[in-house]
């Protein structure tokens, strides 16, 4: 492993998650993603490619605006870290293949879903609808070798895997939120977060996606009562779940299988 290409992917990485920026603030206000180019939002002055640099520029402008002097929010700079962080560790994991891409892809896409439905309380259709597409489109090169088994040409096998996994991901999550509706009387959890368990079926495949949803369920439960401990949440109060399950899914395409051979280790004697 060249650690080389290692920082060279980090700061790609932290350049995309510039970009990714732009689809957080963009998509949920239904505007264009290309253009305008990135401005201010206070003073709508044009930002100059030294106001761009990823992370550096908010040491150097101290958060502030350079031209009016407002204060620039520290969600970007943390997503410029992560979209680093994730293209480093995909490399690192996978080395230059078809895997690291994939990985960095569906990172970078369920990165902007987790932070949207964090500050919006929304998983967008306009995302969620084209990335299962683009999912099956992926499947085609990423046959799963469980299925290959089965005889299939090997593209039906990625596509067969991610459409079981698809359908396992939906159908759980959709039985989750008809109890809880039933028991609640209210939606504990949005049908955006029910459609997101069935993408993230079709990026992991049916071996993977129940530990990504369960995962996710741990991840919200731990969160939801320290934050109830700590009285920053109300009871009523619902928690982004399609938040916890965008991590739960990178973390589930990253380390997925490590996790689960751990765990049915567990019960080998
Ligand atoms: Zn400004």
């Amino acid at each position: 492993m060249d650690i080389m290409l290692v920082i060279v992917f980090a700061v790609f990485g932290t350049a995309f998650g510039s970009f990714l920026n732009v689809c957080i603030d963009r998509l949920p206000a239904g505007k264009s993603i290309l253009a305008p180019p990135s401005h201010c939002d206070s003073c709508q002055h044009r930002l100059s490619p030294a106001d761009l640099v990823p992370l550096l520029s908010y040491l150097w402008l101290r958060r502030r605006c350079r031209y009016c002097g407002a204060p620039i929010p520290w969600r970007p700079f943390w997503v410029e870290l992560g979209t680093g962080l994730l293209f480093a560790l995909s490399y690192w994991h996978f080395g230059f293949s078809v895997a690291f891409a994939v990985i960095a892809f569906y990172g970078s896409l369920f990165l902007v879903i987790g932070v949207i439905d964090l500050e919006h309380h929304l998983v967008l259709n306009k995302i969620s609808y084209p990335a299962m597409a683009l999912a099956l489109v992926i499947a085609i090169f990423q046959p799963p070798p469980e299925l290959m088994t089965l005889n299939l040409a090997w593209h039906w096998s990625g596509i067969v895997s991610a459409l079981m996994g698809g359908a396992m991901g939906f159908l759980f999550l959709l039985l989750a939120y008809l109890i809880t509706l039933a028991i609640y009387r209210a939606e504990a959890m949005g049908f955006g977060d029910v459609k997101l368990a069935g993408l993230i079926g079709l990026a992991t495949g049916p071996k993977l996606v129940l530990l990504a949803l369960t995962l996710g369920a741990i991840l919200g439960g731990v969160v939801g009562a320290i934050l109830l401990l700590l009285k920053r949440k109300k009871r009523k109060e619902p928690l982004p779940f399609g938040s916890f399950l965008a991590i739960s899914a990178l973390l589930t395409l990253l380390w997925g299988n490590d996790i689960l051979n751990w765990y049915l280790g567990l019960f080998r004697f």
